[in-house]
């Protein structure tokens, strides 16, 4: 079944209000091209400012906290994010994983606020290379995402995300024939945890997405968009993965 495919951009640590001019050329291009979805993930501090100029393009946080609220200083619940503007956030993301050592529990947990808040929830799996190496990509991404998934995930609320993390910022891909391989399989277990529902989840491929890789990586059975950090900092690059999405529908 082929999905409406999604291209998001994941800004990390970057971005002040004078980025705001990208996002615009970003949303102009999204209304041009509106056979795919957009979505821009900025820092907290312009999720409002992106939310009120970024019609027709989703604005997501980055991480949320487990609860709605509370003493937990420097964080930020899912319900500050909707009430923000945002309609979606990143969970699990591996360099959350590794810098604040966040577990496949505290992923789900996060995933479950997200939907509470009425967020769509775009969850993060992928291996390391030495899992890699190790002929363990596949089984790593399947406890993945046994133990992050909630049960309560629908199509409509659910995304994963698919970044191999030696992917992430290197300039490297898994060949096209690796990424059909663990999409099919993630697919598989979306269906095994979520029955039907698991068919209408987006799986997004993330790491390393560039203008000059898109239309390949895009094209892959089971890849319905992709998540995207250094090339969505600027519509100059971003711009033509939106299009190589919207080309192939
Ligand atoms: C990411 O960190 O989500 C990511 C995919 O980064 P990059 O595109 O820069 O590899």
């Amino acid at each position: 079944m082929a999905l409406r495919k999604l291209i998001a951009g994941n800004w990390k640590m970057h971005g002040t209000r004078a980025s705001l001019a990208e996002l615009d050329a970003i949303v102009a291009a999204a209304a041009r091209n509106a056979a795919v979805d957009v979505a821009i993930c900025p820092p907290f501090t312009l999720i409002a400012a992106a939310a009120d100029r970024a019609a027709g393009v989703m604005i997501g946080g980055q991480d949320c906290h487990v609860a709605a609220k509370g003493p937990h200083t420097g964080c930020i619940s899912a319900e500050m994010l909707a009430d923000a503007g945002a309609t979606a956030v990143i969970v699990g993301h591996s360099e959350r994983r590794a810098d604040c050592h966040e577990c496949d529990a505290d992923i789900r947990a996060k995933a479950e606020a997200a939907f509470a808040a009425g967020l769509r929830a775009i969850i993060c799996v992928g291996e390391t290379e030495v899992q890699r190496d190790q002929g363990a990509a596949g089984i790593t991404v399947g406890e993945q995402l046994d133990g992050s998934v909630p049960p309560s995930a629908t199509a409509a609320r659910l995304v994963v995300a698919y970044e191999p993390v030696w992917a992430i910022g290197t300039g490297r891909t898994p060949s096209v024939e690796d990424v059909a391989e663990m999409h099919a399989m993630i697919r598989a277990k979306l269906i095994d945890l979520l029955g039907d529902e698991g068919q209408g989840v987006r799986i997004l491929y993330g790491g390393s997405v560039k203008p000059d890789n898109a239309a390949e990586l895009l094209a892959v059975a089971d890849v319905d968009g992709a998540l995207v950090g250094g090339a969505s900092l600027t519509a100059a690059q971003f711009v033509p993965i939106i299009e190589a999405g919207a080309s192939l529908g």
